[in-house]
């Protein structure tokens, strides 16, 4: 008893430090986790979860993958940063790495998703100038509609959800927003001559696991190719295997033009994103006209190179195709069983989501407090859609749990 009390407390006071000294910034479900391993993470009482966010697609490799978190230590035990005043023996070979797996000529390294995405857009800026010809100040980048890239006041400036914008400007100027799945849309904003570029997430993570129609992405960029425009692919959370292929663009074998990585870049072991394009564009930055003080750090660079030998070495797109049939025919089947809760499902790959009618004070967050008493995690986005997004690591016996706990959660509504 006195253990259980001391187990409690210990949980209580981690939350209450962190709602007294942090910034509350984010709303967690209520859980204290101490431990990770594979598909599982523990909480600071011991209880075992099945992970069904994987960091929101940054654990693909699961967690505290021994590949990635051995390279991960023995470089840190050598050589941990040098800026890039100096070269260092580690950058040159993950250039290498990492330009030959996705076939692109350059990559930029940088840290997080959102400086990702800022480096394509100014990226794509710069190549409008200096290659396309727009004139000073007039390129425009296109956007969909309710995107997800990220939180920086550029990145924001490109959103249309309201938390993400309330009182964060002025915004910067430049964006033209079109929505999502809808090729005419893009044809109509393309006559504007001044575009640089197209970002878009092939699929939508954070608005709730939105999948195009098939055939969508090729019509886009074949659209962009005919006005001289740059395909841009925000992969941050589609790519790396969480889809069913490596990248989401795969299914359509649209090769992007500048391709934007993070997250499971790392086997969520450490920041690490990369801008991945081919000479013509890339070499339009000199030195001196971006970059980042960790970008490309020797640890980054091993940490990089091990979590993608790990996706393609253990098969894990093969896997996420295969389970995530499953997955998406399981959770149809539940729909069926529970139209009157469940909304809406899709998906693809381990990349689903379930979209719940709030009805009697259940939502979303309250079927989510239940599927964590029942062993699984998973977060709410945008108030009534739960993302199912397992580690791919996730073997199909775990898979076919996993849909029982769940089943079994929704029975209880
Ligand atoms: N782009 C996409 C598609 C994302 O899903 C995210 C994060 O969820 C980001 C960009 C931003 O990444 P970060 O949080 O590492 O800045």
């Amino acid at each position: 008893m006195e253990i259980i009390m001391s187990e409690k407390a210990a949980a209580d006071r981690a939350i209450e430090l962190e709602n007294k000294y942090g910034a509350h910034n984010y709303h967690p479900l209520p859980v204290v986790l101490e431990r990770g391993e594979g598909v599982y993470v523990w909480d600071v009482n011991g209880k075992q979860y099945f992970d069904f966010l994987s960091a929101y697609s940054a654990v693909n490799q699961g967690h505290c993958h021994p590949k990635i978190v051995s390279a991960l230590v023995e470089q840190a035990q050598k050589l941990t940063l040098t800026s890039r005043a100096f070269y260092n023996d580690c950058l040159g070979e993950y250039e290498k790495f990492i330009t030959d797996y996705f076939g692109f000529d350059k990559v930029l390294p940088m840290n997080t998703g959102a400086e990702g995405v800022e480096t394509a857009l100014k990226l794509a800026r710069k190549w409008a100038y200096e290659v396309k010809g727009v004139a000073g100040n007039e390129a425009m980048i296109i956007v969909c509609k309710n995107n997800f890239h990220g939180r920086t006041i550029a990145i924001v400036s490109a959103s249309n959800d309201p938390d993400a914008r309330n009182n964060f400007g002025p915004f910067a100027p430049g964006i033209i927003s079109v929505e999502f799945n809808n090729v005419a849309a893009l044809a109509e904003a393309l006559k504007n001559k001044n575009v640089a570029g197209f970002l878009i997430e092939p699929i939508q993570g954070e608005a709730g696991v939105v999948v195009p129609d098939e055939g969508y992405l090729k019509k886009c960029f074949d659209l962009c190719k005919q006005h001289n425009v740059l395909f841009i692919a925000d992969e941050i959370q589609s790519g790396l295997g969480r889809t069913g292929k490596r990248l989401a663009c795969d299914h359509e074998n649209v090769h992007p033009d500048i391709l934007i990585l993070g997250k499971a870049l790392s086997g969520g072991t450490y920041p690490v994103s990369a801008v991945l394009a081919n000479d013509d564009i890339m070499l339009c930055i000199k030195p001196g006209q971006h970059g980042s003080t960790y970008g490309g750090n020797p640890i980054a660079c091993k940490v990089g190179i091990a979590a993608l030998s790990v996706l393609r070495d253990e098969q894990l797109s093969e896997n996420s195709e295969r389970l995530g049939k499953i997955l998406l025919k399981e959770l149809k089947s539940i729909q069926a069983e529970y139209p009157e809760l469940v909304k809406l499902v899709r998906g693809k790959g381990l990349f689903c989501a379930m979209v719940i009618t709030e009805r009697n004070g259940n939502s979303a967050w309250e079927v989510c407090l239940e599927l964590m008493k029942n062993g699984l995690l998973a977060k709410p986005t945008h108030g009534d859609i739960i993302r199912f997004a397992p580690p791919l690591v996730i073997n199909e016996e775990q898979l076919i749990e996993c849909v029982s706990i769940i089943r079994k959660t929704l029975k209880g509504f």
